[in-house]
């Protein structure tokens, strides 16, 4: 595996990192590594300055309006990001329903919907999980029943991210039932506007709102609005698989900025002549986890090399989400841990860290991280992959 940048390719990195250092400003910055979520206005902001580069769509073709980057290149882009703590961009149009439509969506899709990902006009959101479908997606029940040039949907998804701010939502639902649960479920696009939908906010543990119920009551949808073919909902998913092991190589880059922040918390914090920053016991969790970071960066960089050399990388994508997953929660409870008494405070704590008044809580990034073992396949679920895959179990 040869990990050296070309000389284009240091090139590049050094426009990337100048971009960053000359466009972020000190108060998303201090979002970012923090771990706050970002509100949609943010999220659309910081497209809009992407795409005024022409950089809107990092990973997707030149042909529809992509960067056309390799897959270093990418790595580079999101590497320089993480470095400025610039955020990630929105994911669910640009990586989730942007390379499904330019893969399987018709000629009039892909020139309706593709340029409002890229420019940021469309916010999407992903209708897949329902109250009895989660990991066991394939028992979802919401029902689209033909209709003339119309499917009418009824039925129910549940942890709708941002389904209060999107102007569309990429939906699963059930056309036909079949013995086999896979097929029978197609993949529809659904204007958030139209008659029948109604979203109610979930409050979750860190007390903000960004999941919801999302309720469909005989929603008209116009045919045209089908992806690919009635019933073949499910392979269209696989697309993402593809995609998945060039973009998980970049899993881990996003880490250190939390362990800066903590880093610098622990150095405030005295401890009789010396600080926190300086115990043992302390020293000895940070230095665990900041090497079992660089081991991810690590299986990141040989992601990123099968990606380049076109080759399977096998369940490392799973084992790259089990390992980020842990590690932002070790972190997350290690900064509750420099924070002390003031990590039971929800408020703001402008004196107690270098973040602006305006910043929730540590806490509240701390609880959210518990999510991360759940979202994006649950860690048990990756864990049977990697068994299937690597072990034949
Ligand atoms: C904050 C948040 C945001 C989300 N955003 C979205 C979104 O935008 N769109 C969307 O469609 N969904 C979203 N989800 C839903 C998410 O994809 C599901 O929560 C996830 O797939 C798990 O499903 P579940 O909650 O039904 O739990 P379950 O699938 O019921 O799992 C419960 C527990 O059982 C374990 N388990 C389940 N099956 C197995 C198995 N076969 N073997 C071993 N263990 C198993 C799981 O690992 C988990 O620990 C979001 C969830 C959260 C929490």
């Amino acid at each position: 595996m040869n990990l050296d940048y070309t000389p284009d390719e240091i090139a590049f990195q050094q426009r990337m990192r100048a971009f960053f250092a000359a466009n972020i400003d000190e108060r998303l910055r201090a979002l970012v590594r923090t771990g706050t979520r970002l509100e949609p206005r943010e999220y659309v902001a910081y497209q809009q300055l992407l795409a005024a580069q022409g950089w809107g769509a990092p990973t997707w073709p030149t042909e529809y309006g992509g960067t056309g980057w390799t897959p270093t290149q990418y790595y580079i882009f999101e590497a320089e990001s993480a470095r400025a703590d610039a955020p990630q961009q929105f994911h669910q149009g640009l990586e989730l329903i942007g390379p499904v439509l330019f893969t399987y969506g018709s000629d009039a899709q892909k020139q309706k919907y593709l340029p409002r990902i890229i420019s940021g006009e469309d916010w999407w959101c992903q209708g897949y999980s329902e109250p009895g479908a989660g990991s066991d997606l394939a028992s979802l029940k919401t029902r689209a029943v033909r209709d003339g040039d119309h499917y009418v949907v009824t039925g129910q998804k549940i942890w709708t991210s941002y389904a209060h701010a999107a102007s569309h939502m990429f939906c699963l639902v059930r056309t036909e039932i079949r013995p086999r649960r896979q097929e029978g479920i197609s993949l529809l696009l659904i204007d958030m506007k139209s008659p029948g939908i109604r979203v109610r906010p979930i409050l979750t543990l860190d007390e903000r709102h960004h999941v919801n119920e999302v309720f469909l009551d005989e929603v008209r949808v116009p045919a045209e609005d089908l992806v690919g073919e009635e019933g073949k909902g499910w392979n269209y998913g696989k697309v993402l698989l593809d995609r998945e092991r060039g973009l998980s190589a970049a899993l881990g880059l996003r880490l250190g900025q939390y362990v800066r922040v903590v880093k610098s918390r622990a150095a405030a914090v005295r401890l009789g002549a010396t600080t926190l920053l300086a115990d043992p016991g302390f020293r000895d969790k940070l230095a665990q986890i900041e090497i079992e970071m660089l081991a991810l960066e690590y299986m990141g960089l040989r992601t990123l090399a099968d990606a380049v050399a076109g080759l399977d990388s096998g369940p490392r994508a799973s084992m790259l989400k089990i390992r980020w997953s842990e590690l932002i929660q070790r972190i997350t409870e290690l900064w509750v841990e420099a924070l002390g008494y003031d990590a039971a405070c929800f408020a703001p704590l402008d004196d107690a860290t270098d973040l602006p008044a305006d910043m929730p809580s540590p806490m509240a990034s701390y609880l959210h991280a518990r999510v991360t073992t759940i979202y994006g396949g649950a860690n048990e679920v990756q864990r049977n992959i990697i068994a299937r895959r690597s072990l034949g179990l």
